[in-house]
């Protein structure tokens, strides 16, 4: 008589299909629910009950673990890379062609340039 083999786990990423929030229920969270939040954590911009829910996760899964690790190798790379101006004609090209774009729109294509704003300063 042939050994009848175990039932093979779920796939990695093997989710459920429901309306509770990740690792709220009780259950064990699969990887698919919080796979879209694994870069948000690394970067420290989750809201609590996300950041809880990845948390309890990472606890039982060494492959999200891996790719939080992952992230977090990418953005400290990425913070250690020069910070870089744009070039100097570059505002008011993006304002021009913003003050065109409003002027297009308005009927009769008015208006005054004096309440065209800069942005960012
Ligand atoms: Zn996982």
């Amino acid at each position: 008589m042939a050994a009848i083999p175990p039932p093979e786990p779920p796939p990695h990423g093997a989710g459920r299909a429901t309306n509770t929030p990740p690792g709220q229920d009780g259950r064990a969270t699969p990887c698919a629910d919080v796979a879209h939040l694994l870069s948000g954590y690394a970067a420290n911009e989750l809201s609590d009950p996300e950041r809880t829910a990845v948390k309890r996760h990472l606890c039982s899964c060494r492959q999200c673990e891996g790719e939080v690790a992952e992230y977090r190798e990418v953005l400290a790379l990425a913070h250690t890379l020069p910070a870089l101006a744009p070039p100097p004609a570059a505002e008011t090209r993006i304002l021009r062609a913003l003050t065109d774009a409003v002027r297009s729109r308005l009927p009769g294509g008015s208006l005054d340039e004096t309440t065209v704003e800069r942005p960012l300063s």
